[in-house]
């Protein structure tokens, strides 16, 4: 499976020639296989010439006759003339991308793992808790913890019509009190689950009044790390929960990037560590700049490619401005920047249409 170590492996890989680098959604939910393979054929067709004929034919291969279309996105990164092979099946969705660099492009999976790695589900009631913890949308454990059920005290003295009134002002207080108990046992439980599994974020789920009340039991550490709380029944299945917290999840990533793009327009405005537009955002990746890279999802635009330094630009030259190489038309300018801003250590962060306000490329700078 998927984890920090893969991720750390494939970061330190640097090949001698362009690795395929590959993301391809598969999502059952969305659309069917077949739609999918035709998206992939068109996305390799994008890399022909700029990688190896090999490796478009081994992923080819690959998802033809060794690919059982399982989980929700497909990552994959080749260059089979250096023996670099890469396949990772993920539980969660992926959007669709495809890049030619010398190095794996891993910024998607540095944010999946961002978003679905590691975190803990504690879904509470009155009387005890479930938790899960889930790695990239797979359930990897569970646990439960239960209390003394709250209903017992319910039936107790109050129950007789003969002072109805004291008595259950009496099982209420018991009952408030027995609750308060649940709750902190439950709570010492999921302390003692995230001791031993470490989850780096933890969402709350149950009926928020005593989610509320859950919340504030915890110990501060655990506080600390929680995300966001949802709805939830006790009897939710595992399937159910997990879709839950991937919303809420959703949610908070939609949230963050929208703020990253305002970091960005704010930046470019006040003419600071930041620049939109095609060209503006061309030039300072060239220069090495690029610290994020935020491109809107659909964006292509035709360009300009330096044979010699790799410089791009919107601009039909004669002779690079910088080292007087020879200039070719490319097809996308958008793609081959993205590369470029992985080659030289960015990150990229890939936003919804219509967030950079008609610009629809820029970047936060380094300096
Ligand atoms: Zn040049």
């Amino acid at each position: 499976m998927f984890d920090e170590k893969s991720l750390r492996e494939l970061a330190s890989i640097e090949a001698g020639g362009p690795i395929l680098s590959l993301y391809l959604n598969v999502d059952p939910t969305q659309h069917a296989a077949e739609e999918y393979r035709l998206a992939l054929r068109e996305m390799l067709k994008q890399v022909e010439g700029l990688v190896d004929d090999d490796d478009i034919n081994a992923v080819k291969r690959y998802v033809d006759l060794e690919y059982n279309w399982s989980g929700r996105g497909l990552v994959l990164f080749s260059r089979q003339a250096e023996g670099i092979w890469h396949v990772l099946p993920l539980a969660v969705p992926v959007r669709n991308g495809i890049t030619a660099a010398r190095k794996p492009y891993i910024s998607p999976l540095v944010e999946l793992d961002g978003f679905y790695g590691r975190y803990a589900v504690a879904l509470v009631d009155r009387q005890g808790g479930r938790f899960f913890l889930f790695h990239m949308g797979e359930l990897i454990t569970q646990e439960g913890a239960v209390g003394e059920d709250v209903r017992n005290v319910r039936r107790g003295r109050g129950s007789s019509v003969v002072g109805m009134r004291g008595g259950s002002q009496a099982s209420g207080r018991k009952e408030a009190e027995l609750v308060q108990r649940n709750l902190r046992d439950t709570a010492a439980a999921l302390a003692d689950f995230c001791q031993e599994h470490h989850p780096r974020r933890l969402l709350l789920a149950g009926v928020e009044h005593t989610v509320a009340q859950f919340r504030e039991l915890l110990p501060v550490k655990l506080q600390e790390i929680v995300v966001g709380t949802f709805n939830a029944s006790m009897e939710a299945g595992d399937i159910e929960i997990r879709e839950l917290a991937f919303a809420l999840l959703k949610d908070l990533e939609d949230k963050r990037r929208r703020e990253l793009v305002e970091a960005v327009i704010t930046a470019a405005a006040k003419g600071m560590n930041g620049v939109i537009g095609l060209d503006q955002t061309l030039s300072v990746t060239h220069e090495g700049r690029t610290q994020v890279l935020v491109v809107e999802r659909d964006f292509h635009a035709p360009g300009y490619r330096c044979t010699g330094c790799g410089y791009l630009t919107t601009q039909p030259l004669e002779k690079c401005i910088f080292c007087q190489g020879a200039i070719v038309e490319i097809a996308d300018a958008a793609e081959a920047v993205i590369s470029q801003a992985v080659e030289k250590g960015g990150a990229v962060e890939v936003v919804d249409n219509g967030l950079l306000n008609g610009a629809r490329i820029g970047a936060l700078l380094r300096y």
